[in-house]
Protein backbone atom coordinates (compact mmCIF):
# COMPACT_ATOMS: atom_id res chain seq x y z
CA UNK A 1 0.00 0.00 0.00
CA UNK A 2 2.75 2.53 0.74
CA UNK A 3 4.37 1.83 -2.89
CA UNK A 4 0.84 2.43 -4.57
CA UNK A 5 0.54 5.57 -2.05
CA UNK A 6 3.59 7.14 -3.06
CA UNK A 7 2.96 6.42 -6.69
CA UNK A 8 -0.59 8.10 -6.27
CA UNK A 9 1.31 11.23 -4.88
CA UNK A 10 3.67 11.21 -7.43
CA UNK A 11 1.40 10.59 -10.35
CA UNK A 12 -2.04 12.82 -8.81
CA UNK A 13 -5.71 10.91 -8.59
CA UNK A 14 -7.14 9.58 -11.68
CA UNK A 15 -10.39 7.92 -10.39
CA UNK A 16 -12.29 6.54 -13.10
CA UNK A 17 -15.76 7.11 -10.29
CA UNK A 18 -17.62 9.34 -8.78
CA UNK A 19 -18.82 7.31 -5.91
CA UNK A 20 -22.02 8.95 -4.12
CA UNK A 21 -23.44 7.46 -1.17
CA UNK A 22 -24.72 7.56 2.31
CA UNK A 23 -22.60 8.77 5.40
CA UNK A 24 -24.25 5.28 7.14
CA UNK A 25 -21.22 4.09 9.37
CA UNK A 26 -22.00 0.49 8.07
CA UNK A 27 -21.27 1.23 4.25
CA UNK A 28 -17.26 0.54 3.50
CA UNK A 29 -17.08 1.96 -0.13
CA UNK A 30 -14.31 0.04 -0.67
CA UNK A 31 -15.64 -3.36 0.20
CA UNK A 32 -18.85 -2.61 -1.48
CA UNK A 33 -16.74 -1.79 -4.81
CA UNK A 34 -13.69 -3.80 -4.28
CA UNK A 35 -11.37 -0.83 -4.68
CA UNK A 36 -8.37 0.53 -3.26
CA UNK A 37 -6.82 4.08 -2.76
CA UNK A 38 -6.95 6.27 -6.08
CA UNK A 39 -10.27 4.57 -7.61
CA UNK A 40 -12.83 6.37 -6.37
CA UNK A 41 -13.91 9.85 -6.22
CA UNK A 42 -16.02 10.04 -3.09
CA UNK A 43 -19.15 12.10 -1.69
CA UNK A 44 -20.58 11.11 1.49
CA UNK A 45 -23.57 12.68 2.95
CA UNK A 46 -27.01 12.11 4.95
CA UNK A 47 -29.34 10.22 2.95
CA UNK A 48 -27.25 10.08 -0.34
CA UNK A 49 -28.83 13.34 -1.66
CA UNK A 50 -28.18 15.35 -4.90
CA UNK A 51 -29.88 18.51 -4.17
CA UNK A 52 -31.29 19.80 -7.71
CA UNK A 53 -29.19 22.64 -8.68
CA UNK A 54 -30.06 26.54 -7.90
CA UNK A 55 -32.46 24.70 -4.98
CA UNK A 56 -32.43 27.20 -1.98
CA UNK A 57 -30.42 24.64 0.67
CA UNK A 58 -27.13 26.79 1.31
CA UNK A 59 -25.08 23.61 0.76
CA UNK A 60 -23.02 23.83 -2.71
CA UNK A 61 -20.58 21.23 -1.46
CA UNK A 62 -22.18 18.03 -3.63
CA UNK A 63 -22.32 19.90 -6.77
CA UNK A 64 -19.00 21.22 -6.00
CA UNK A 65 -17.61 17.82 -6.26
CA UNK A 66 -19.53 17.16 -8.99
CA UNK A 67 -18.69 19.95 -10.99
CA UNK A 68 -15.20 18.51 -10.14
CA UNK A 69 -15.23 15.44 -10.61
CA UNK A 70 -17.09 15.33 -14.21
CA UNK A 71 -15.04 18.48 -15.63
CA UNK A 72 -11.56 18.68 -13.73
CA UNK A 73 -11.20 14.74 -12.88
CA UNK A 74 -13.16 13.38 -16.27
CA UNK A 75 -14.79 10.36 -14.27
CA UNK A 76 -16.40 8.11 -16.63
CA UNK A 77 -19.51 6.89 -14.66
CA UNK A 78 -21.36 8.22 -11.50
CA UNK A 79 -22.58 5.59 -8.90
CA UNK A 80 -25.48 6.98 -6.19
CA UNK A 81 -25.32 4.14 -3.74
CA UNK A 82 -28.28 3.64 -1.43
CA UNK A 83 -28.91 0.79 1.63
CA UNK A 84 -30.72 -0.65 3.19
CA UNK A 85 -31.99 0.65 6.99
CA UNK A 86 -31.23 4.45 5.91
CA UNK A 87 -32.50 6.32 8.85
CA UNK A 88 -32.34 9.41 6.54
CA UNK A 89 -35.04 7.24 3.93
CA UNK A 90 -37.02 6.18 8.06
CA UNK A 91 -36.83 10.35 9.49
CA UNK A 92 -38.36 11.58 5.78
CA UNK A 93 -40.97 8.65 5.96
CA UNK A 94 -42.07 10.22 9.34
CA UNK A 95 -41.98 13.62 8.44
CA UNK A 96 -45.06 15.47 7.53
CA UNK A 97 -46.67 16.22 4.30
CA UNK A 98 -45.78 20.20 4.18
CA UNK A 99 -43.15 20.29 7.22
CA UNK A 100 -40.30 21.52 4.94
CA UNK A 101 -42.19 24.71 4.43
CA UNK A 102 -41.93 25.20 8.02
CA UNK A 103 -39.26 27.70 7.44
CA UNK A 104 -36.50 29.10 10.52
CA UNK A 105 -37.51 26.32 13.04
CA UNK A 106 -36.05 23.78 11.19
CA UNK A 107 -32.83 21.91 11.88
CA UNK A 108 -30.02 21.44 9.71
CA UNK A 109 -30.76 18.09 9.37
CA UNK A 110 -34.56 18.74 8.61
CA UNK A 111 -33.75 20.95 6.02
CA UNK A 112 -31.11 19.03 4.60
CA UNK A 113 -33.39 16.01 4.13
CA UNK A 114 -36.26 18.41 1.93
CA UNK A 115 -34.07 17.07 -1.16
CA UNK A 116 -35.59 13.93 -0.54
CA UNK A 117 -38.74 15.38 -0.67
CA UNK A 118 -39.20 14.36 -4.24
CA UNK A 119 -38.46 10.74 -3.47
CA UNK A 120 -41.03 10.90 -0.97
CA UNK A 121 -43.43 12.33 -3.70
CA UNK A 122 -42.34 9.84 -6.72
CA UNK A 123 -43.15 6.93 -4.37
CA UNK A 124 -46.48 8.17 -3.70
CA UNK A 125 -46.86 8.48 -7.58
CA UNK A 126 -49.34 5.82 -8.75
CA UNK A 127 -48.45 6.45 -11.97
CA UNK A 128 -44.53 4.98 -12.20
CA UNK A 129 -44.28 1.50 -10.87
CA UNK A 130 -42.50 0.77 -7.89
CA UNK A 131 -38.75 -0.28 -8.14
CA UNK A 132 -37.80 -3.53 -6.86
CA UNK A 133 -35.09 -5.65 -6.05
CA UNK A 134 -34.37 -8.78 -8.28
CA UNK A 135 -36.79 -11.66 -7.69
CA UNK A 136 -38.87 -9.35 -5.06
CA UNK A 137 -40.41 -6.40 -3.71
CA UNK A 138 -39.39 -4.36 -1.45
CA UNK A 139 -40.32 -5.67 2.02
CA UNK A 140 -41.73 -2.50 3.44
CA UNK A 141 -41.88 1.24 2.96
CA UNK A 142 -38.58 2.06 4.31
CA UNK A 143 -36.85 -0.23 1.47
CA UNK A 144 -39.31 0.81 -1.15
CA UNK A 145 -38.06 4.96 0.08
CA UNK A 146 -34.62 3.74 -0.31
CA UNK A 147 -34.43 2.10 -4.13
CA UNK A 148 -37.11 4.77 -5.03
CA UNK A 149 -34.73 7.67 -3.58
CA UNK A 150 -31.64 6.25 -5.45
CA UNK A 151 -33.15 6.36 -8.94
CA UNK A 152 -34.75 10.23 -7.62
CA UNK A 153 -31.28 11.29 -7.05
CA UNK A 154 -30.30 9.93 -10.60
CA UNK A 155 -32.54 12.41 -12.01
CA UNK A 156 -31.47 15.41 -9.93
CA UNK A 157 -27.76 14.65 -11.25
CA UNK A 158 -29.22 14.79 -14.52
CA UNK A 159 -30.10 18.39 -14.18
CA UNK A 160 -26.84 19.50 -13.26
CA UNK A 161 -24.91 20.81 -16.38
CA UNK A 162 -21.86 19.77 -15.86
CA UNK A 163 -23.28 16.16 -15.76
CA UNK A 164 -25.88 16.45 -18.86
CA UNK A 165 -23.04 17.83 -21.01
CA UNK A 166 -20.95 14.96 -20.42
CA UNK A 167 -24.00 12.68 -20.90
CA UNK A 168 -24.52 14.44 -24.34
CA UNK A 169 -20.90 13.63 -25.55
CA UNK A 170 -21.61 10.08 -24.27
CA UNK A 171 -18.69 10.47 -21.79
CA UNK A 172 -20.21 9.47 -18.98
CA UNK A 173 -22.31 6.74 -17.33
CA UNK A 174 -24.38 7.39 -14.14
CA UNK A 175 -25.68 3.86 -12.20
CA UNK A 176 -27.90 2.99 -9.26
CA UNK A 177 -27.12 0.90 -6.58
CA UNK A 178 -28.50 -0.68 -3.53
CA UNK A 179 -26.20 -1.97 -0.93
CA UNK A 180 -28.32 -4.47 1.30
CA UNK A 181 -26.24 -4.52 4.48
CA UNK A 182 -27.86 -7.66 6.34
CA UNK A 183 -27.13 -9.62 3.05
CA UNK A 184 -24.07 -7.96 2.40
CA UNK A 185 -25.16 -7.63 -0.73
CA UNK A 186 -24.81 -5.01 -3.86
CA UNK A 187 -27.38 -4.54 -6.28
CA UNK A 188 -27.47 -2.64 -9.74
CA UNK A 189 -30.20 -0.65 -10.75
CA UNK A 190 -31.22 -1.77 -14.27
CA UNK A 191 -34.43 -0.18 -16.45
CA UNK A 192 -36.70 -2.96 -17.03
CA UNK A 193 -39.47 -2.42 -19.08
CA UNK A 194 -42.02 -2.86 -16.25
CA UNK A 195 -40.26 -0.30 -13.83
CA UNK A 196 -36.70 -0.03 -12.31
CA UNK A 197 -34.99 -3.33 -11.29
CA UNK A 198 -31.91 -3.61 -9.08
CA UNK A 199 -30.27 -6.69 -10.07
CA UNK A 200 -27.65 -8.96 -7.32
CA UNK A 201 -23.98 -8.00 -8.19
CA UNK A 202 -22.29 -11.29 -8.06
CA UNK A 203 -18.55 -11.51 -6.74
CA UNK A 204 -17.80 -12.34 -10.89
CA UNK A 205 -19.50 -9.31 -12.18
CA UNK A 206 -17.60 -6.25 -12.43
CA UNK A 207 -18.86 -3.20 -10.95
CA UNK A 208 -18.97 -0.26 -12.98
CA UNK A 209 -15.86 1.76 -13.12
ZN1 LIG B 1 -28.34 6.07 5.10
Amino acid sequence: MRAELARLAREGQRPSQLFLTCADSRLVTSMITASGPGDLFVVRNVGNLVPLPGAESGDDSVAAAIEYAVEVLQVRSITVCGHSGCGAMQALLRSEPGEEAAGETQTPLRRWLRHGVPSLERMADDSRPWARLAGRHPTDAVELLCLTNVVQQLEHLRAHESVARALEAGVLELHGMYFHVGEAQAYLLTEAKEGQVFDQVREEDDVPA
